[in-house]
């Protein structure tokens, strides 16, 4: 490979430091390695501030599309790396101007290495200047057209004139983990995207009601774990019979308090799990006001039977946003697939928007819910979902 065979990817002024900042880039390094796995000849290498990311033969455009998935990069390019010798410098910007076909430019210089003879304006003034006799090309320091950034490290300097965005928020992982209830409906995958983007590791837990929800419908949240699990690495899941349980809801509460209790008893079962799997707390697909369990009162009433803290990070977006982001993380192809989720199966007539707590209890006091939860526990099926796995193994 020639031009721009090495990646430099920065993450950015963090506020963390000491030893968080060095688990962030270790994480972050370990999360860069991992998704590009599938390259073994990448060599890869790290500086208190960068990571860079030599080339061989692969395709950068596969390697951008993955780097743009890593949480935790502010931005990356891909470079040419020449020696840290001013000619070699001039020369390969004044190659770049040459074939951009732009007309404006600026040089943009970091210099890591404070023993080069030059300082950065320094070395902005000479390139600049070498552009300038041998091109039509003109400076523009406020909006170029082009502009050339040029890190000079002690050995090697890295050239280049794109900068690519990069996913930004923190690497997967290192805040600690949360168990995120996943539906196959449109939310939760977006839900389960957002809490990594917080550099949080997610485990999930599905509950089924089989026979009335098919195999299809639990293959569907399995596949929707695989496709968020590109962003952190595998990801567990748990799937809960919930039938039984269900059931018994339906025929001692009747329609209008069904979502309600069923939701409760969801909560608690997933707090349980979460405490079992070490998860310090619960995320959500939930969004204020989208569904009648949706309700500020709905979600006092349900949130109040757990003590760990529950994160939704839907809450405040519109159902538009949702899918708009569902779209971009390419879940909702899959999350509008017509398969019965349990929810929808029980789906009651009259739902109660303004529940309370007391009449939730009212119900509760009729039937042993608690031996029933415990069977719900000890019957869980866990299965692990990763981005590289085929949809067959999970059948
Ligand atoms: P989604 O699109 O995520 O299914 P929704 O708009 O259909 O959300 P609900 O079905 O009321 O809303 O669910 C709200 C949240 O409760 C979901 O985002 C998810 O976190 C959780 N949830 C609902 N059903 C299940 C289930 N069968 N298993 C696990 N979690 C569930
Ligand atoms: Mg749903």
């Amino acid at each position: 490979m020639g031009r721009y065979d090495t990646v430099l990817i920065r993450y950015g002024e963090l506020s963390t430091k000491g030893k968080n900042r060095k688990d962030f880039i270790r994480k972050l390094y370990q999360n860069i390695q991992r998704i590009l796995a599938d390259f073994p000849n990448l060599a890869y290498r790290r500086t208190h501030d960068r990571i860079y990311i030599r080339l061989t033969d692969e395709d950068p455009d596969i390697i951008r599309e993955r780097l743009q998935k890593v949480f935790g990069i502010s931005s990356f390019s891909f470079t040419e790396k020449v020696p840290s010798d001013l000619e070699e410098i001039k020369k390969t910007c004044l190659a770049i101007a040459q074939e951009s076909g732009k007309k404006t430019f600026k040089i943009i210089t970091r210099r890591h290495d404070k023993t080069f003879p030059l300082n950065s304006d320094g070395i902005n003034r000479a390139v600049a200047g070498e552009i300038l006799r041998n091109t039509d090309l003109k400076v523009d320091v406020h909006e170029p057209e082009l502009p050339i950034q040029i890190e000079v490290q002690q050995n090697d300097t890295y050239i280049t004139s794109e900068k690519i965005p990069g996913a930004g928020g923190y690497p997967a992982g290192i805040n600690g983990k949360v168990l995120l209830m996943l539906s196959g409906g449109i939310d939760s995958p977006v839900a389960a995207y957002e809490l990594i983007k917080r550099g949080l590791e997610v485990e999930a837990v599905h509950f089924a009601s089989p026979p009335y929800t098919s195999e299809n419908a639990r293959q569907k949240v399995m596949d929707l774990a695989s496709m968020v699990s590109i962003y952190q690495g595998e990801m567990k899941v748990h799937i809960i019979n919930f039938t039984d349980l269900q059931l018994e809801i339906y025929k001692t509460a009747g329609d209008p308090y069904a979502i309600t209790l069923m939701r409760r008893m969801m909560f608690r079962i997933a707090q349980e799990v979460a405490q079992r799997n070490n998860c310090l707390a619960i995320g959500t697909g939930e969004s204020i006001g989208q569904v009648a369990s949706q309700t500020l009162e709905s979600i006092a009433c349900i949130n109040s039977v757990v003590s760990i803290p529950v994160i939704r990070p839907l809450v405040c977006m519109d159902k538009v946003e949702i899918i708009d982001l569902a779209k971009k993380i390419g879940t909702y192809e899959t999350s509008i697939q017509p398969f019965e989720d349990c929810c929808t199966i029980f789906d009651p007539k009259n739902p109660v928007t303004k529940p309370t707590i007391k009449r939730a209890e009212e119900y509760e006091a009729r039937f042993d819910y608690e031996s029933m939860i415990a069977d719900c526990l000890e019957n869980e099926i866990i299965s692990t979902a990763g981005p590289e796995t085929e949809a067959e193994e999970f059948l």
